[in-house]
This record gives C-alpha cells, structure tokens and sequence, in this order.
C-alpha cells in the first residue's frame, strides 16, 4: 500500500459554521484528523501520515509561509518511504500556493492540493469527497511528473494555470483556456493532457531551500488610474506586475511613471492583464521603450510568484523574459 502524507493547512474544508447552513462560518477550525474520520473509505486507498501544518483561512497565507511550506514538503517527499503528499488549504489562495510549490518542489511524486467550498459543518460538505480523490490521485502512479496539481469537484488542475472562477458554487475553478489535466471518477482518475510549462525537478527555483523572495507589487490599472502609486510602491518593491487592460495596456501617464520608476529605482515590470483569458504578448505602442516583462498565460497574482522566485536569481532584464517564457 502507498503511504501518503497529508499536510493540513486549514480552509473551508476545515471550517465551522452554523450547523447545516453554508454561511457565516470560520475556515481552519477543525483538525485535519476531524475530516478524515468522515471518509473510513481512504484507509482501502493509502497508508496515511498527518501533519497539522497551520490552521487558518487562506488570506493568510503568505511568502514566508509559502517557503516554510515548501521546505516541509521538500522534507517530506525526498523520503524513500513516502509515495505523495496531499496539501488541505482554502480556496481564495490555493491557485497562488499550488504555482509557488509547482516551481519549488524537487519531486516527480504527486503533490496534490484540494480544498471545500462548503464549510465541514454544512449538509453536503464538499471537503470530504475532495480530499477523498485527492489522496486516491496521490496514489497514483499517473499522477507523477504533471508538477504541482490541485484536486477539485471531479477535476484535476494543473497547479499553474488554475484559477478561482467563482466565489460562490463549488465548481468554483478553472484552467483558463486550457480546460483541465483530467478527471475523476470516484477513486480512478482519467488525464488527458499535460503541461508543456517548466516545473519541479526541472524547475531552477527547486534545488535549494528557500530562505529569502524579493518583493513584488501588484498594480492594477482602470480608467484614470492615478499614475503616482506606481512610485510609491517602486520605492518599497524590487518589481511590479501590471494588471493592465485588454492586452495588458494602460494610459500614457502609467508609460511615463513606467520609465520614471525604471530610471530612478531600477523597478522591474511585468505586464499582465485584468481579462481572465488570453496571452499577453510584449507589446510596442503600451511599452514603447521595452521596460515590461508580459506575464504570458500567467495571472498577475502568479506573474508576481514568478518575479518574486526569478529575481532572486538575475535581474538580467533578457533572462527575466526567458523564465517567463519558461515557467
Ligand atoms: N476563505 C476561505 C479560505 O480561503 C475560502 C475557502 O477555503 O473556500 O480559506
């Protein structure tokens, strides 16, 4: 039987609310151990090991805990004994966790993160059964050297390109354009493609432990967008992500204070876009003196995991434009 560690960081799937309903409720409050004794059908799937990690709602989470989280399951999974690793964690940020551990964990083993929609204390929670497939799917020997995946309501998603699409229901993800890696049925899972994206071991952000990010901004950009905010966080960030309009544009005065930031304190910019779908190409009318990384396929909230990793390496402006071609 496969042994599977599962690494239990709090979320919906552990949260308490008013007995059946589905609101008002606090996420990371109950034990992993909690959930687990509502599913005694895992114990046919794996041999199981828990580690409480933290217990809290996702807006929590944040760069220190993300290398803390890392380094753990870095420790965990280099363990000959040790098939795969199930991550539980809340679903406003698992899309930000699942990309920063795609690109720093140095395993082919499954790594898989689920979460819940609905509260543990809800009629029909949905953790249950999601953390059920999860530890099926960490088990399984298909599942290795897709990177970092997430398991969510039948379906599994590539740890980079998931994202949250609705708040509300619990099909509550999505993987842009590019649909999903597979599904599940029950315990048996189904793939169907596979990322060409870098990841894991071959990933040059997973060989060391990690001690130190740079910190990176996020600026998001509407009609009349004051430009003088980029300068205040130029001056507390090594980069900025753009969440530009349609292709990742803004207005001329954001030009301006691009160049001005470049000029004075060396900020490196991404380009990334407010629209959830598309590619965001580098581009000569918005950034006319090329000063912008485009995030490609990647959200800003993951262009900005990307820069923080990346510019702990190079700030070589042409080799910054390579790893997000890459990564
Ligand atoms: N606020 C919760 C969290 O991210 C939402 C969830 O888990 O669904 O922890």
């Amino acid at each position: 039987m496969k042994k599977i560690v599962i690494v239990a960081t709090g979320g919906t799937i552990a949260g308490v609310g008013e007995k059946g309903k589905t609101v008002a409720y606090h996420a990371g409050e109950i034990n992993i151990d909690d959930i687990l004794v509502t599913i005694p059908d895992v114990k046919h799937l794996a041999y199981l090991e828990i580690v409480q990690f933290m217990n809290v709602d996702s807006n929590e989470m944040n760069p220190d805990i993300w290398m803390k989280l890392s380094n753990t399951i870095n420790q965990i999974i280099k363990c000959d004994d040790v098939d795969g690793v199930v991550v539980t964690h809340g679903t406003d940020t698992i899309e930000e966790t699942s990309y920063f551990l795609n690109l720093t964990i140095h395993s082919d083993k499954p790594v898989v993160l689920t979460g819940a929609m609905r509260p543990a204390t809800a009629t029909s929670a949905d953790g249950p059964y999601n953390l059920y497939q999860a530890i099926a799917l960490a088990a399984n020997d298909e599942a290795k050297g897709h990177g970092v995946i997430v398991l969510f309501s039948n379906t599994i998603y590539s740890g980079r390109d998931i994202q949250k699409v609705n708040n509300y229901k619990i099909d509550a993800f999505d993987q842009k354009s590019f649909g999903c890696l597979g599904y599940m049925q029950d315990e048996r899972a189904y793939f169907f493609s596979k990322t060409f994206k870098t990841h894991t071991v071959q990933s040059m952000f997973s060989n060391e432990k990690l001690e130190k990010l740079s910190s990176v901004a996020i600026a998001y950009y509407y009609a009349g967008a004051d430009e003088a905010y980029l300068e205040y966080l130029a001056q507390h960030n090594d980069g900025i992500v753009l969440v530009g309009s349609g292709n990742g544009n803004f207005s001329k005065a954001w030009v301006r204070m691009i160049e001005t930031c470049y000029q004075k304190y060396g900020t490196v910019f991404v380009r990334a876009s407010r629209v959830p779908l598309g590619i965001v190409f580098s581009d000569h009318v918005f950034d006319p003196n090329q000063r912008c990384i485009s995030s490609n396929t990647l959200s800003a909230q993951k262009a900005r995991i990307l820069l923080m990793l990346a510019l702990t390496k190079t700030t070589d402006f042409k080799e910054l434009k390579t790893i997000f071609k890459k990564y």
